[in-house]
C-alpha cells in the first residue's frame, strides 16, 4: 500500500512539473511562418541543448565524387541552405573541378582525411599529421582557399581503430595548431551498409533531433550514396518546419562553439 501511493505521488509530480515546462517553453516562442524559424529571443531554454534559436549544421564527409556531391550541392541551393563537407585529399585531387563547385557554392570545407587509410594515418603522430597537412595543401591548392580549422578524424574522435594515447596524442597535436575536431550528435546512418532504406535514413535524422536545439548531422557524399540524395530533401524540409536554422563552420560564433564542446559534440 505504502509503495502504490509513493509511485501515484511521483507520477502525479511528474506530470506537474512536465506541464509547467511545457507551458513555459509556449509561452515565450513563436513561429515566424515568413522565415520558417522559430523565433524565440525570450525563450527560456528548458533543454541543456540551448543555442537559441534551433540549429542545425548538415555534414557530409568522405567526398566529393562524381556523381552524387552535385545533386546534393543542388539540392542545398534549391532549399537556400548551406552545409559543411569534410573532404577527402584523394577524392578531391580525382574530382577537381567538384571541390571547387563545393567551395563556389559558399560551402564550409574542413579537412576529414587525405587518404581515409585508417591503418596508415593513425599508425602514430607523425603519420597522422602528414595525412592532415596532404588533405589540407589539397584543398587549398584546388580552391584557392585556407580550408576550415574545424576538422572530423576519420572515424570519429572516439574511433577505436588507434589507440588511446594515440588519438589523445593526436587531439593534443591538433588543439595546439588551433584546430577544432567536430563529432556529430546525429548519425543519418547512411554509412551502416552498402544499401540504406531513404525512409530509415530520414527516420533517423527525425528521432536523434527530437529534442535537440543543436544538432550536428552526419552524412555522408560518396558514390554509393544515392540514398543519402533522396533522403536529403525530406530532411531538410522536416528541420526547416521544426524551426532550425542552418549553419556551418564558416559561421559559427564562438558562444556556438562553447556549446558544442559542453555538449561533447566538438573537441570530445
Ligand atoms: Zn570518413
Amino acid at each position: 500500500m505504502k509503495k502504490s501511493i509513493y509511485v501515484f505521488t511521483a507520477i502525479f509530480l511528474c506530470l506537474t512539473l512536465h506541464s509547467n515546462v511545457s507551458e513555459k517553453f509556449l509561452c515565450n516562442s513563436s513561429y515566424d511562418s515568413k522565415n520558417n524559424k522559430v523565433s524565440s529571443s525570450s525563450c527560456l531554454s528548458l533543454n541543456s541543448q540551448s543555442p537559441d534559436p534551433k540549429e542545425v549544421y548538415l555534414t557530409f564527409d568522405d567526398g566529393p565524387c562524381i556523381n552524387n556531391t552535385r545533386k546534393i550541392l543542388s539540392i542545398l541551393k534549391d532549399n537556400n541552405v548551406k552545409a559543411s563537407f569534410f573532404v577527402v585529399g584523394i577524392k578531391a585531387n580525382e574530382n577537381p573541378q567538384i571541390l571547387k563547385e563545393i567551395s563556389d557554392s559558399g560551402m564550409c570545407i574542413g579537412v576529414h582525411t587525405y587518404s581515409h587509410d585508417y591503418k596508415k594515418i593513425y599508425k602514430n603522430l607523425s603519420t597522422y599529421l602528414d595525412d592532415y597537412d596532404a588533405c589540407y595543401n589539397v584543398i587549398k591548392k584546388l580552391t584557392g582557399k585556407t580550408p576550415s580549422p574545424y576538422i572530423r578524424l576519420p572515424g570519429g574522435s572516439t574511433n577505436l581503430v588507434t589507440s588511446k594515447d594515440n588519438i589523445n596524442s593526436i587531439k593534443r597535436a591538433l588543439h595546439e595548431k588551433g584546430l577544432r575536431y567536430v563529432d556529430w550528435n546525429v548519425c543519418s546512418g547512411d554509412a551502416e551498409s552498402h544499401v540504406v532504406a531513404v525512409d530509415k535514413i530520414k527516420n533517423n535524422v527525425m528521432t536523434q533531433c527530437k529534442n535537440k536545439n543543436f544538432a550536428v548531422i552526419l552524412m555522408h557524399d560518396t558514390y554509393y550514396k544515392y540514398f543519402t540524395v533522396d533522403a536529403l530533401p525530406d530532411i531538410i524540409k522536416y528541420l526547416k518546419n521544426e524551426g532550425y536554422v542552418f549553419k556551418t563552420f564558416d559561421d559559427i560564433s564562438p558562444a556556438e562553439e562553447e556549446e558544442m564542446i559542453k555538449l561533447k559534440i566538438m573537441n570530445k
